[in-house]
């Protein structure tokens, strides 16, 4: 999940709704957990959710952006933030591996609490649902999610992006590819495919508005975030 900065706090926003344009100006039109593109309505998505937590429904600390799928999966159960890992807080690259069958598999390299948390993400946002039983956990999803299949898509054209550059290796054709994978989304797909180009990295770090570079080396491997879990 790509780790991103929201940049300075706006304050508040009544009606909420008014968020979504400064949260895409910064953000740029994704969803902030399952990370692909939204041609239109994008939601703004409350971390508390707005009814069990209405003195925060307006408060831009509160805020990330959202598809259908993540935000009606999420619920609306009172929760504890630190429960759970989040793109605006922690290094949320670091929580999740994914695959060329469109899986999101929660990282299991940390102490039992911190993988807990972020198995407990992983389920609370859906990434958990993939047609194919392959790790306690995980969920078929129903008909109209369709997030798995457009992970492995993604999957499929960065790869094949990649094995092209191997033919024509030029700055124009890699600014290209960047653009592609700007136009569909999922950033932490992208990055893993291309996790042995230095240049890629750095070029993904950049389209995608409000990554957060903090999160990264100057090779690009993730670092732990600071004031964060992970
Ligand atoms: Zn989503």
């Amino acid at each position: 999940m790509r780790p991103v900065d929201k940049g300075n706090d706006l304050g508040e926003f009544n009606p909420y709704s008014d968020a979504q344009q400064p949260l895409v100006t910064r953000l740029g039109e994704y969803c902030s957990y399952c990370e692909r593109w939204i041609a239109s309505g994008i939601h703004v998505e409350h971390k508390k959710p707005k009814k069990n937590y209405p003195e925060d429904q307006y408060r831009w600390s509160n805020f990330l952006l959202a598809c259908g799928n993540c935000n009606s999966g999420k619920g609306h159960d009172k929760l504890n933030l630190d429960d759970y890992l989040w793109p605006d807080c922690d290094n949320t690259f670091r929580a999740f591996d994914y695959d060329s069958e469109g899986r999101v598999l929660p990282k299991t390299d940390y102490g039992e609490a911190l993988n807990k948390k972020i198995k407990q993400t992983w389920i609370m946002l859906g990434l958990n649902k993939h047609p194919d039983i392959f790790t306690e956990g995980n969920q078929k999803p129903t008909v109209k999610d369709n997030r798995w299949l457009h992970r492995k898509e993604a999957w499929r054209k960065a790869e094949k992006r990649k094995q092209e550059l191997t033919i024509n290796d030029t700055p124009e054709r890699r600014a290209e590819i960047v653009e592609m994978a700007c136009e569909r989304g999922f950033f932490s797909i992208w990055l893993t495919v291309f996790a042995d180009d230095q240049d890629m990295k750095t070029r993904l770090f950049l389209a995608f508005p409000g990554t957060s570079t903090d999160c990264f080396d100057n090779q690009g491997a993730p670092l732990a975030r600071q004031g964060g879990q992970l």
